[in-house]
């Protein structure tokens, strides 16, 4: 026992160890195991490993931690939540951290939207999403409509109602076949952000949507950045026919904010880029600027008030940590500590520096594209990288970047000087030039 559960604090070598031995990483092999680093602390955009070296963090701990981290402000706000309850059921009871993160969200995005519900993470956010749309569909007398559009290439989570929306090829959906539901998908959408949409991307959404909407709920997308479905940055046209199309066939749109929402894309919602409001939106990742766990799905008071007149008159949810006052008090914090300062001008440095930092990039040969939106930089590769090798490489240039698939991209913390981005990005063109090895 007591060698398990002692005070004393695990070596570097125990941590190794007992990581190898019992820890399941994301989307790994207990068997052939892909390295991974100790990390002792973090603080500001550095990330220091047990062996003593220091990251810089390109990766916002998967785009959460905007203010980076160890935040004096945040870690208070943590602190004086603490002091009177880290916990309490959301059944029967409330608090100010929640009455007040509510209030502020709904001030924030698109006027429809009034009604939150607070949850763990963004998946759940998601499954959630859809149930709505589902209980709505019912209330309206339309039990039929069980069913999601949306677009090829997307990322919505993985519990299985989100999975049911990802893409189908990347998300594999063939494992899990006999469970999914299936869903409707379009093609990706292929005219890039900053410009117009073609046409014939609408009609090949509109002819679908004709043919399958007595079957829909809602349309499921991530607007304008398609995340960890591809990194892909498409026009504000699109985004703005989607939604006057859900209109008229008379299925709701969910717009999935999980990864642009906090301003990411340089508008503080994604779906600002063109002028639209959906009837229903998910937030999650900087919901707390990196330090909790807490999502949310925001419903129109249309949506709400359907649901909550139909049958049975109760929206069926309700997870034991939701609402979770150290949670919300958090990201009560964050957003003020975001919308405290003038986010807008930060958004539009990082991304004047990641444009010119990963610029060199563009002539390499095994690059087919480098595309930079807000707070975001990615470089496209023509072949899938070698990741271990290619993590490893990176962290030899003192900075923590994962890539993916073909993609290396850059999602720094707000914070983060035009210093450290410049050594970032330079570390990325260091480790891409070197010809030969980063290709699969
Ligand atoms: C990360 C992400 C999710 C899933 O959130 P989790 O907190 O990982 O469950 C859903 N949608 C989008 C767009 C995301 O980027």
């Amino acid at each position: 026992m007591s060698r398990h559960f002692g005070v004393a604090p695990l070596t570097e070598a125990e941590v190794l160890a007992n990581d190898r031995a019992h820890a399941w990483h994301p989307y790994t092999s207990t068997i052939d195991r892909d390295p991974v680093y100790p990390v002792a602390s973090a603080h500001g955009c550095r990330i220091t490993l047990m062996d003593g070296r220091e990251l810089i963090d390109g990766m916002s701990s998967w785009w959460c931690a905007i203010h980076g981290y160890n935040h004096p402000v945040l870690n208070a706000a943590a602190g004086a939540q603490l002091e009177r309850m880290a916990h309490v059921m959301f059944g029967g009871l409330t608090h100010e951290p929640a009455a007040r993160l509510v209030r502020t969200l709904v001030e924030l995005t698109p006027e429809p939207l009034q009604q939150v519900f607070l949850c763990d993470s963004g998946s759940v956010s998601v499954d959630v999403a859809l149930k709505m749309a589902i209980q709505f569909q019912q209330a309206q007398g339309h039990p039929e409509r069980q069913g999601f559009m949306t677009i090829r290439q997307g990322y919505h989570g993985d519990t299985f109602g989100a999975m049911s929306v990802c893409d189908p090829v990347t998300g594999m959906h063939h494992l899990f076949a006999g469970i999914l539901p299936r869903q409707v998908f379009a093609p990706a959408p292929q005219s890039p952000f900053g410009g117009p949409c073609r046409a014939e991307e609408i009609d090949a959404f509109a002819d679908l949507l004709e043919r399958h909407h007595g079957e829909l709920a809602a349309v499921i997308l991530e607007p304008i950045v398609q995340g960890a479905g591809g990194m892909r940055f498409y026009s504000a046209d699109y985004l703005a026919a989607v939604r006057a199309l859900c209109d008229r066939f008379e299925v709701l749109l969910i717009a999935d904010e999980i990864a642009t929402g906090f301003g990411r894309t340089g508008k503080l919602f994604a779906c600002e880029h063109a002028g639209i409001a959906p009837d229903i939106m998910t937030l999650g990742k900087a919901l707390t600027g990196g330090y909790l766990t807490l999502a949310a799905t925001l419903a129109s008071d249309r949506v709400a008030r359907t649901i909550s007149a139909g049958h049975p008159g109760v929206f069926m949810h309700g997870p034991t940590f939701m609402g979770n006052p150290l949670a919300c008090a958090i990201a009560n914090a964050s957003i003020e500590l975001l919308l405290a300062q003038d986010w807008c001008s930060t958004i539009a440095r990082i991304e004047r520096a990641l444009t010119l930092g990963l610029a060199p990039c563009r002539v390499l040969p095994e690059v087919a594209e480098v595309r930079v939106l807000g707070a975001i930089g990615v470089v496209e590769m023509t072949q899938p990288v070698r990741m271990r090798e290619l993590q490893q490489r990176l962290v030899e240039q003192g900075i923590w970047v994962r890539p993916f698939g073909r993609l290396v991209y850059l999602m720094p913390p707000y914070i983060m000087s035009d210093e450290d981005l410049a050594t970032l990005c330079q570390g990325v063109v260091a480790v891409l030039s070197t010809p030969g090895d980063t290709a699969r």
